[in-house]
C-alpha cells in the first residue's frame, strides 16, 4: 500500500508514503532545493505589495520537473497581509496556473465567498484543491458544486460532526488526504478517513492513488 499525502510541509521518511511537499517562496528565496515532488507558491501570509516579484519566481520554478503544482496560494481574512494584495496576487497566480497547466493547492480562511467569486471569474481548466478543509457540509457542497477537490487532514481527529458530514458527502473522486504542518502520520489520517467513510484502508489507498495521478499528473 502507498499513502499519498497531498499537502505537507515535510517529507515522510516512510518509503510507503508519497509526500507532495509544499515549498513557500518569498521575496528572500534565493535558492530553490527540493528532495522530491513538490508544489511552489506564494502563501497568502507572505503576500506584500511586492508580490509580483515573488510570483515571477514561482512562474520560473513551475517549469521544474519535480514541481507538480502551484501552492499553497490563496486568501486569508484572518492574517495581517494586505487583503487587496492577497486578492490581486491570488487572481494572478490562478491565471498563471492555467498558463503553465498546473493544478492549484489553495489555502482559504474566512474568504470562501471571495474564492468562489474568483473561481467563477477564472473558470479554470486546471484542478483546484482546497487544502485543509475544516468547514461543514454547506460550504463543502458549494465548493464541490463549483468543481473543486477537497483535501482533509488531521482536523478530522477532533471528531467535529460538521466536518465529518462534509467528509462523508465528498465524492470519492474529489477527495484528497494530507498532513499539512502537523506531526502526524498520514497512515493515521487514512485510517480515520476510511473508518468515517466506511471503506477499507486498501480501497482508500487505491482511490487516492487515482486521484493523486489525476490531479498532479503523477
Ligand atoms: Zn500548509
Amino acid at each position: 500500500m502507498t499513502y499519498f499525502d497531498a499537502h505537507s510541509h515535510r517529507r515522510s521518511a516512510d518509503p510507503s508514503t508519497t509526500t507532495l511537499v509544499c515549498v513557500r517562496i518569498t521575496a528572500s528565496t534565493e535558492i530553490f532545493e527540493t528532495d522530491g515532488i513538490c508544489t511552489v507558491g506564494l502563501h497568502p501570509w507572505d503576500v506584500t505589495e511586492d508580490w509580483r516579484d515573488v510570483v515571477d519566481i514561482v512562474e520560473d520554478l513551475s517549469q521544474e520537473d519535480l514541481v507538480l503544482g502551484i501552492g499553497e496560494v490563496g486568501i486569508d481574512r484572518a492574517c495581517d497581509a494586505p487583503w487587496q494584495h492577497q486578492v490581486d496576487a491570488f487572481e494572478y497566480i490562478a491565471d498563471l496556473a492555467e498558463r503553465v497547466s498546473k493544478p492549484l493547492v489553495i489555502h482559504c480562511v474566512k474568504a470562501h465567498d471571495e474564492l468562489l467569486r474568483i473561481r467563477r471569474f477564472i473558470n479554470p481548466v486546471q484542478p483546484w484543491v482546497l487544502h485543509g478543509f475544516v468547514k461543514g457540509a454547506d460550504l463543502a457542497k458549494q465548493c464541490l458544486d463549483a468543481g473543486m477537490y477537497l483535501s482533509f487532514g488531521p482536523a478530522l481527529f477532533k471528531e467535529s460532526a460538521s466536518l465529518i458530514e462534509a467528509l462523508r458527502l465528498c465524492p470519492t473522486d474529489r477527495l484528497l488526504i494530507e498532513t499539512d504542518d502537523e506531526h502526524v502520520s498520514i497512515s493515521d489520517v487514512y485510517t480515520t478517513v476510511a473508518k468515517l467513510r466506511g471503506v477499507t484502508t486498501e480501497e482508500l489507498c487505491a482511490i487516492q492513488q487515482q486521484n493523486f495521478e489525476t490531479v498532479f499528473k503523477r
